[in-house]
């Protein structure tokens, strides 16, 4: 790609694109205990029925239901007490008509019994056990299976494991989870202005926001940053340390230098060891963005400015590496809310507008200028407008990426 102007292309046209170039990442097994809030690499399947027997659900008395019919607080029916079930593998028992067994939650139930009399319904007198209630057959029973049957499916592939999950994961014994492996993102900084956070800029330098902005993004995305350092805008240094991070990376994100000034060297540096696929995107701010690959390696050029670096990575990037976690849908980013005020908008044109959530749980969007870092501290998250939406009207519902 070649010529001094920028060929912008759609917000969803660069996504399109973007996405096509994203590898799949490989799985690898993880300890269970480590396994919270990682990607389901493969079905989760039971390895036995769950229960793995019939067993009660509260304290109480296990009967022959049909013996129970009867039962009132006046009129009780007397069963004789056979003796208590104990928790945990134990000898097989049994009742027969005239009789119950004590039984605690989770007590494996006898033979012959069908239901459970919570103990509150009960008297005891002299080795008997009043019923004061009927019970239906099966009632405080989990009967075998019940939960999970053996080799059934308790979570598909693509689940982002939750506490909850891992609790119903160690259940059906998987100590062991296949998980998608953490897919590494490789950032560098360019801009000989750039110095490390550490250091109190001279006039006419800058600290370095992106790189840092970047690792934090990559990390709330799922995935592990690598930050490669500060390139000084020079070409032949980017390149090679492009080249080298393409096979220790499965992502590469480039700072400033996106543009077409003479200073600006991203696009050639890419175009030298690899494609550049976009370069101009119809997004304000975050225009000069560049799409390109690397060998296999996709490669994402973002303008320096770090209120645009936060568009494109909110905008482009973040469908690039959800889709490398191997993640179908979003996972809690997105918020629906009604608009606070009108948004005009040019028909025809994709428009991406930052807003603010109020305390009522409205979006109001911020205007002003896009370029600033303050637009980005005062705003929660990004409103799309299609193209061919002439603006939205306040009281609309809107779907709010939230930063
Ligand atoms: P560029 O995209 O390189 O033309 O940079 C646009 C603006 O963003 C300039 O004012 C740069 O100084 C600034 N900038 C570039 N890289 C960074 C960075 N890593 N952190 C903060 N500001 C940056
Ligand atoms: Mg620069």
């Amino acid at each position: 790609m070649s010529g001094s102007f920028l060929k912008v292309i759609a917000v969803s046209e660069a996504v399109k694109i973007a996405e096509s170039i994203v590898p799949v990442v490989d799985s690898e097994n993880v300890d269970l205990e480590d396994a919270y809030g990682r990607i389901l690499a493969e079905d989760a399947v039971s390895d036995i029925d769950i229960p793995g027997f019939d067993k009660s659900w509260k304290d109480g008395y296990a009967v022959i239901a049909s013996e129970t019919v009867t039962a009132t607080d006046n009129m009780p029916v007397m069963l004789r007490l056979a003796g208590r079930i104990p928790m945990g593998i134990g000898e097989d028992r049994s009742i027969v008509k005239g009789e119950c067994l004590n039984i605690p939650t989770g007590g494996r139930m006898p033979a012959g019994a069908d239901a459970v009399v919570m103990l509150e319904y009960t008297d005891e007198v002299a080795g008997d056990i009043l019923v004061k209630r009927p019970v239906a057959p099966g009632e405080n029973v989990i009967c075998r299976g019940e939960d999970f049957k053996k080799d059934s499916v308790v979570y598909k592939a693509g689940k982002v494991l939750t506490a909850s999950d891992i609790g119903a994961l160690a259940a059906i014994g998987c100590a062991r989870v296949p998980v998608k492996r953490k897919p590494v993102i490789g950032i560098i900084s360019t801009g000989i202005e750039i110095v490390d956070v550490d250091t109190v800029p001279d006039i006419g330098q800058i600290r370095d926001v992106n790189s840092y902005l970047c690792s934090a993004f990559a990390k709330k995305s799922g995935c592990i940053p690598r930050r490669l350092g500060i390139v000084r805008d020079d070409c032949e240094e980017l390149k090679a340390l492009l080249n080298d991070a393409k096979d220790k990376c499965d992502l590469i994100l480039v700072s400033g230098g996106s543009s077409k000034d003479l200073k600006d060297v991203t696009a050639q540096a890419i175009y030298g060891v690899g494609e550049v696929l976009v370069h101009g995107v119809a997004l304000a701010p975050g225009k000069p963005t560049i799409i390109g690959k690397i060998g296999e390696t996709p490669v994402v050029g973002i303008p320096g400015h770090p209120a645009a670096t936060y568009m494109v990575l909110s905008v482009i990037v973040r469908h690039m590496l959800r889709k490398l976690c191997g993640l179908e849908k979003e996972n809690g980013t997105l918020r629906s809310a009604k608009l606070l005020t009108n948004i005009a908008s040019e028909k025809g044109r994709e428009e991406y507008v930052r807003v603010r959530i109020t305390e009522d749980g409205l979006a109001e969007p911020l205007f002003g200028k896009s370029g600033l870092l303050n637009t980005i501290v005062e705003s929660d998250g990004v409103v799309k407008i299609a193209a061919g939406c002439e603006g939205l009207e306040a009281g609309e519902v809107v779907e709010v990426f939230m930063w």
